[in-house]
């Protein structure tokens, strides 16, 4: 490469400087590019041609820095699991710098994989190509249908065998992209070592990066308090109308910008149930998928105590009384959220008080039939057109959808949208296809033994999950019964 690959403005280095250990990639044997995300290279306005070459891959695998790199392990805390651990931080990641597109916004550039730093405790500091593929593959997802997320600029091969619980696999590192890698636990590390200056120069930061109008305000703190409440309520109802399940979060894998972020042990439900657990290290169902907006509650809840000090430095009662006031709003703030989303979900224009009871009332039918969440909604474009049969199918006794049908006829009835629009406007939110875990599962597989023809399939599949596509019927439909329950590991 003959010109420095990227322009980078390393905000974070230069300002935080305490806030994380200048650290380097390991070098490893043999960088090959697995995977380059072009349209995302573009969309950062780098150059994708001189990047997906055996030098970019030496510089996203963390082997060489590029010119004007800092890279750096950020250290933070985090709740996991409900058990407070003073210090996580990057135990096998670096921010490498950070890019600005050329729509000004500025991106970080974070490597996960490349190796071990101050922050890896017992860990090996790697990864390996089925984890960092399931990453690359969610995150574009996630992408694709709507949801604030990090993405996946590259997954580079590393020439190692790396050790994990079912044997060696291909190490890899992904190399992502995040409006910012702050998260709720990089404010608990301060927080707990009592560093409050150090907490008013963090927050005056993430105020700069991601809520900009707070900046300068006296109430500032508590403002970013209720800005991250927002995102974050309205991100969790995001994931909560697409049938996500997160399942770690943990307080460190809350970020402060809203995105989702950590694709680790996470699934998408075929059945729609509230219980839903994947995570192999779940045992309490802690994160299962209907209780994310309650365990977003309560991280929002200890990003609050870290706020304290700022919020009102003379009366901790007073700073209690504030932040717990707009703590206490979260499940508010989520409803409006879910509520909107379910209006365009069942594609109305109107709202009326009913209409909460009208989405449960769905969801209770779905759960008792276990039907297929992705697909039922998908299909009621179909009954507003008049064609009740196909989400009736997916019901185990299609009587049991019978009232709810009913009452769904009477409110649209009552809405003004004309049926051709409202529609078109249905299957521009209810996606057609989406991870299915069985095709995820055997994508990673055939990757991890060389062969990437179903992991690349499946990533163009998903890539425009709303519209409909001839020959693709396979990617629509949930696990064969034979796929049996589904464990994810982190
Ligand atoms: P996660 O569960 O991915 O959110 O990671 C939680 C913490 O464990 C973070 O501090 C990670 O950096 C650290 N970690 C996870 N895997 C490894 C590894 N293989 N080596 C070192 N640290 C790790
Ligand atoms: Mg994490
Ligand atoms: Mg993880």
């Amino acid at each position: 490469m003959s010109t420095a690959p990227f322009r980078f403005d390393n905000s974070y280095a230069r300002d935080l400087e305490g806030f994380y250990v200048p650290w380097k990639g390991a070098e490893v044997p043999a960088p090959e590019m697995i995977r380059f995300n072009r349209a995302l290279a573009a969309e950062l306005g780098l150059d994708a041609t001189a990047l997906d070459s055996p030098a970019g891959a030496a510089i996203l695998a963390g082997h060489t820095a590029p010119e004007g790199a800092t890279p750096l392990a950020m250290a933070y805390a985090g709740h996991q699991f409900g058990g407070f651990s003073p210090q996580l931080g990057d135990g096998r990641a670096l921010l490498l710098g950070e890019v600005i597109d050329p729509q000004g916004r500025r991106r970080d550039l974070h490597l996960k994989g490349s190796g071990r730093t101050p922050f890896s405790r017992g860990g090996d500091g790697k990864a390996v190509i089925g984890p960092v593929l399931r990453e690359y593959l969610i995150g574009e997802a996630m992408h694709a249908l709507g949801v604030p997320t990090t993405r996946a600029l590259a997954a580079v091969a590393t020439g190692e065998r790396i050790l994990r619980q079912d044997g060696p696999a291909p190490g890899a590192v992904l190399a992502r992209v995040a409006s910012s890698h702050l998260r709720v636990g990089t404010f608990q590390f301060f927080a707990a070592r009592g560093e409050t200056a150090r907490l008013r120069q963090l927050a005056d930061y993430a105020i700069a990066r991601h809520y900009p109008e707070l900046s300068g305000q006296p109430d500032r703190a508590l403002g970013l308090l209720s800005a991250v409440l927002e995102r974050q309520a309205r991100l969790i109802a995001q994931w909560m109308h697409l049938g996500f399940v997160h399942g770690v979060m943990n307080t460190d894998n809350m970020t402060i910008s809203g995105e989702t972020i950590d694709y680790g042990p996470c699934a998408f439900i075929d059945g729609y149930s509230p219980d839903a657990v994947f995570s192999s290290i779940d045992h309490q169902g802690r994160y299962a998928f209907g209780n994310q907006p309650q365990i977003a509650q309560w991280n929002l809840a200890r990003f609050a105590e870290t706020l304290l000090d700022l919020i009102n430095p003379d009366d901790s009662e007073d700073a209690v009384a504030r932040a717990s006031t707009v703590v206490n709003g979260f499940p508010a703030a989520y409803e409006s959220a879910w509520l909107e989303g379910l209006r365009l979900k069942l594609g109305l224009v109107s709202a009326e008080p009913e209409d909460l009871d009208l989405g449960v009332a769905l969801l209770v039918a779905m759960a008792q039939s276990q039907a297929d969440f992705t697909r039922v909604f998908r299909s009621l474009s179909a009954a507003v057109a008049g064609d009740e049969e196909p989400v009736r199918s997916l019901f185990a006794d299609p009587a049991a959808i019978d009232d709810w049908l009913d009452r769904y006829r009477a409110r649209l009835a009552r809405d003004s949208a004309a049926p051709e629009q409202r529609r078109a406007a249905m299957d521009r939110v209810n996606p057609v296809y989406i991870p299915r875990n069985h095709l995820v599962e055997a994508a990673l597989q055939s990757a991890a033994a060389g062969d990437l023809g179903p992991f690349e399939k499946l990533l163009g599949v998903l890539a425009d999950p709303f519209t409909e596509r001839a020959g693709l019927e396979a990617f629509a439909r949930g696990a064969p019964p034979e796929f049996g329950p589904y464990t994810t590991f982190c």
